[in-house]
């Protein structure tokens, strides 16, 4: 005889916005990133394909949490052409599963979920490797995600400044109105210029150069890297990561699709140079040693970090009675 499924929760986008907030996606991407580092928990191999169809890429990330009992995969990709539509661009959808029988237990929207994780990424970094005393946040890039960046990372240090940079200027105005909702000065600066007054950084752009360089940087500056997730893509001089104590989600990732690819081709640096965060949340690194290292975030994305906070938005909306459920 066959049981009956528990059903399927399925929670869409609207839901995760009503429902999710930072401090529920910091726990979970901490909790994941801490997992990861003590073997409980295991990304699986991206699948990442260009359709031939709409310019679309498409692919798979999954992955399987022992501890916090999570196992699914995030499908989804880009489509160029769905602004023209009304639509967003990034389209994803997080797929959970039941891991003692492999049941399909819950649907929910991935992307909202998707810049709220990325942010808490950065924002987990902040939280363990940024000297206690940073005032100034520097940021570079004023797309999509670069708002989220922000209010996740202003929550973890007592800001009174952000700097900021983007490629066309005139679309620094969200950063600008995020920050005075935020009650903190905000400034548009030249790259030196940030460097030179940001004690935490952190880059969200899809650029293929160095846009930072290691002479700008000032001892004891915490470096988040958060837009390069791709072969080929680049924000910050190699000789800086390689000044720096490098940290990272994965560092399979890290060294082939992350910031610190570059740094690696060059031979400046080696994978075993470079370090879990989730260590430092488990204490078993130390983390920042002094108040003048440089410290660096490799923020590669994982499809874990998708699973945590999507596992956290389905808890959530089944605790409000708010998820429709269907019986399979
Ligand atoms: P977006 O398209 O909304 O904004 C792109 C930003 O990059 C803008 O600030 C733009 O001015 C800047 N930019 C583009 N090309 C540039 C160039 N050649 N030189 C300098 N600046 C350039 O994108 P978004 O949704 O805000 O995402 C930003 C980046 O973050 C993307 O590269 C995206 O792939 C990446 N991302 C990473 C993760 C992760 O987990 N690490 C998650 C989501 C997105």
């Amino acid at each position: 005889m066959t049981r009956e499924t528990d059903g399927l929760l399925i929670v869409g986008e609207a839901l995760c916005q009503e429902l999710m907030d930072r401090p529920a996606a910091f726990d979970a991407v901490q909790s994941v990133f801490a997992a990861m580092a003590s073997g409980e928990a295991r990304n699986f191999p991206v699948i990442r394909e260009a359709l031939g169809h709409a310019d679309a890429l498409y692919g798979f990330k999954s992955g399987f949490d022992r501890a916090g009992l999570t196992l699914g995969l995030k499908s989804g990709g880009y489509w160029p052409g769905n602004m023209a539509k009304g639509l967003t661009n990034h389209q994803s959808t997080v797929f959970l599963f039941d891991p003692d029988t492999g049941q399909l237990s819950a649907l929910v929207g991935g992307n909202y979920l998707t810049a709220l994780r990325t942010a808490a990424s950065s924002a987990v970094s902040i939280a363990h490797l940024a000297r206690k005393d940073a005032k100034v946040l520097g940021m570079i890039g004023a797309g999509h995600q670069s708002t989220f960046q922000l209010r996740a990372a202003a929550e973890q240090r007592r800001f009174e400044k952000v700097v900021a940079l983007n490629r066309n200027p005139e679309r620094l105005n969200r950063l600008a109105t995020v920050a005075a909702e935020l009650g903190l000065e905000f400034e548009a600066v030249t790259p030196e210029g940030l460097g030179a007054e940001a004690d935490v950084i952190i880059t969200i752009v899809s650029a293929y150069e160095p846009l930072l360089m290691q002479e700008w940087i000032k001892p004891g500056t915490h470096i988040a890297c958060m837009g390069t997730d791709t072969k080929g893509k680049q924000e910050v001089d190699p000789a800086l990561v390689a000044a720096a104590t490098v940290f990272t989600d994965e560092i399979a990732q890290s060294v082939s699709i992350g910031e610190a690819q570059h740094a690696v081709i060059a031979g400046l640096i080696g994978a075993d140079q470079i370090t879990p965060l989730g260590e430092v949340i488990n204490g078993t690194h130390p983390g920042r040693r002094s108040d003048e290292e440089i410290t660096l975030f490799d923020g590669t994305g994982v499809g874990l970090q998708d699973l945590a906070v999507a596992s956290a938005a389905a808890k959530l909306a089944e605790a409000a009675g708010k998820a429709t459920r269907v019986t399979l």
